[in-house]
């Protein structure tokens, strides 16, 4: 990664934490230390996991290779002082339909997690000068889309009453373990047009798109929304993502006051409080293996930890498959990490500006916390034909722009933006992924360049500095997004559901007893869900002779 700042440039930045505790300094834990479970990685998931262990009276130990807790869940310094920065992740849209917050579970807001609205939800300016603004309040969004056509408004207005009939069986599945609820297409078998939900979900997104909306720019602005979790919108059983748009209608696209990294920090010391310990640069390079149990782990720096009833990972199935002998995981899960595919990776520019952007609407300019721009539904089914060959597409790029500063003005000093610039790009270029280090400041150079058709007051004297994260950089910073994947891999119909991370092993319980995974790499797959953290404490819980309901029951 490198931070390049008015005054020149400056050479490879680690990520400079924010002056808020992050946990390397807590009570040091030696090996003679009693753990009941041994956490290696400090994602969301895995921390949520911990959350409901901890609280479930089990002493948990959670060991994070980098500096920093939280994975792709975090807020540092990447350009200049005072400035937060959402180092992945800013929306935490997917995360409000999870019990742990709809229901309150953990009581998070006792640990400092507080959520900000922003209205509007989303804004997308055209080439042509045109706008499309998604609003917290459905007429007024239903307004926006009528601009293009009566009926494509009319078209949003019952996709967004058929979603909702549906919403509580499409997102319960995502907050049950695999083999804990119904299968979907058994619970869509038993409702009012549950056979159309099937063939929807088997569908793609484009074309569910296609068919419901006659006018490019609404179909643009659903495409877009569609792509956020980085599949392709034309690929087959991707069609619950046409649905993005009528989902964030009610929940919004809400983001924590102070940073994403305030979730995990809450975790944390949700975790602390219950008697478990978080230690930072602690590298897992092996899991400790006895009589065919899995016992606890060894770190790069020679220390190891034994954990008396479970460890939990959240390491990449890749990384994790290298750490025991490999006939003890056996022929269908080493074949299951073999098959695992990554996916259309991401790229980023962090920004510390004096202005957020301005794009111009009727009556003068909009400057929303999230806007997006993408060219047509054409550009859209560029994706996957892009990543197959391996080449950085410049035309046109599609981005995400955040600005949060607008609606939480602690994350910069006063007068003053953090600005995040999102693209897609391959992650194996045609010349190898090393080639990154070399074209990724002229990678973010064009994405600049292009956003600046559009918010053209984004001038070179408004900006301060700028940090760059490549694909590459972004595996380096987390291997976990292994080969730029911000979900940890596709999360495509080979990937989802009962085959994530692959057939027989979706239940978190892996091949050596004692061993559980979370994270991206399980159900309900990547993203701020919190979904695997939740879903794997509810198979753990069980098998130690509880549940999760009993947990959340408990008062402290
Ligand atoms: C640029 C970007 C923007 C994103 N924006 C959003 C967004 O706005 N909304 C959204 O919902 N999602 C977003 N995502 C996706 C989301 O951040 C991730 O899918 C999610 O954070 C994954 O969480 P996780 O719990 O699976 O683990 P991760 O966050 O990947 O954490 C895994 C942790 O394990 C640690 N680890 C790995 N191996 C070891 C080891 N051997 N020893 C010790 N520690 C180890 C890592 O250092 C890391 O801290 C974004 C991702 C990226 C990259």
């Amino acid at each position: 990664m490198s931070r390049i700042t008015r005054r020149g440039f400056v050479k490879a930045a680690a990520i400079a934490p924010l002056a808020v505790k992050h946990f390397s300094l807590g009570p040091q834990a030696t090996p003679s230390d009693r753990f009941d479970i041994v956490v290696a990685g400090a994602g969301h998931n895995s921390l949520v996991t911990a959350a409901y262990l901890s609280k479930a009276g089990y002493r948990c130990l959670v060991l994070e290779g980098r500096p920093m807790l939280g994975g792709g869940v975090k807020t540092a310094q990447l350009t200049l002082k005072g400035f937060k920065d959402d180092v992945c992740s800013t929306a935490h849209t997917f995360l409000q339909d999870n019990p742990m917050i709809k229901n309150d579970e953990l009581k998070l807001g006792d640990y400092g997690l507080e959520y900000v609205d922003p209205d509007p939800v989303f804004h997308i300016p055209f080439p042509d000068g045109s706008y499309l603004t998604q609003w917290r309040d459905l007429d007024r969004t239903c307004e926006e889309f009528a601009k293009f056509s009566k009926k494509d408004a009319a078209a949003y207005r019952k996709m967004l009453a058929e979603f909702d009939a549906i919403k509580p069986i499409l997102l319960g599945t995502s907050f049950a373990p695999i083999g804990f609820a119904k299968p979907l297409n058994d619970q869509l078998a038993q409702q009012p047009r549950g056979k159309l939900w099937q063939r929807r979900i088997a569908m793609s997104a484009w074309e569910i798109i296609q068919d419901t909306f006659e006018e490019d720019h609404c179909r643009t602005f659903m495409l877009y929304m569609s792509h956020l979790s980085a599949e392709p919108p034309d690929a087959p059983v991707t069609g619950r993502l046409a649905y993005a748009t009528a989902r964030q209608q009610h929940s919004g696209r809400p983001i924590p006051k102070g940073g994403s990294g305030a979730l995990t920090q809450a975790l944390a010391r949700s975790i602390e409080s219950h008697g478990g310990v978080l230690l930072t640069n602690k590298w897992v390079q092996r899991l400790i293996v006895e009589n065919g149990k899995c016992t606890g782990v060894e770190c790069t720096d020679g220390s190891s930890y034994r954990a008396e009833k479970a460890v939990l990972s959240t390491i990449h199935i890749k990384h994790l498959v290298d750490m025991a002998p490999r006939e003890i995981w056996g022929q269908d899960f080493i074949d299951g990490v073999d098959t695992w595919q990554a996916e259309n990776a991401m790229f980023v520019t962090h920004y510390a500006t004096t202005e957020p952007p301005k794009y111009a609407v009727a009556g003068g300019t909009l400057s929303p916390v999230e806007s997006g721009v993408l060219a047509s539904p054409d550009r859209a089914l560029r994706f996957a034909y892009d990543d197959a060959r391996g080449v950085v597409n410049l035309e046109n790029p599609p981005l995400q722009i955040i600005c949060c500063s607008i609606a939480d003005p602690t994350r910069a000093p006063k007068g003053m933006h953090t600005l995040k610039v999102l693209g897609w790009q391959p992650y194996e270029l045609k010349e190898g992924p090393a080639h990154w280090d070399k074209i990724k400041n002229e990678v973010s150079d064009a994405n600049l360049n292009y956003l600046r058709r559009f918010a053209p007051n984004l001038t070179d004297d408004k900006i301060l500095a700028r940090f760059v994260e490549s694909p590459l950089d972004l595996e380096r910073m987390n291997p976990h997004f292994w080969h730029g994947s911000a979900h940890a891999g596709a999360q495509n119909a080979a990937q989802s559901g009962p085959m994530r991370p692959m057939p027989g092993w979706a239940q978190h319980r892996m091949p050596i007893a004692g061993l559980y995974q979370t994270g991206a790499t399980t159900h309900p797959g990547g993203s701020v869900t919190g979904g695997p953290g939740r879903n794997a404490a509810t198979v753990m819980l069980k098998d130690f002779g509880t549940s999760i309901e009993e947990v959340v029951s408990k008062k402290s």
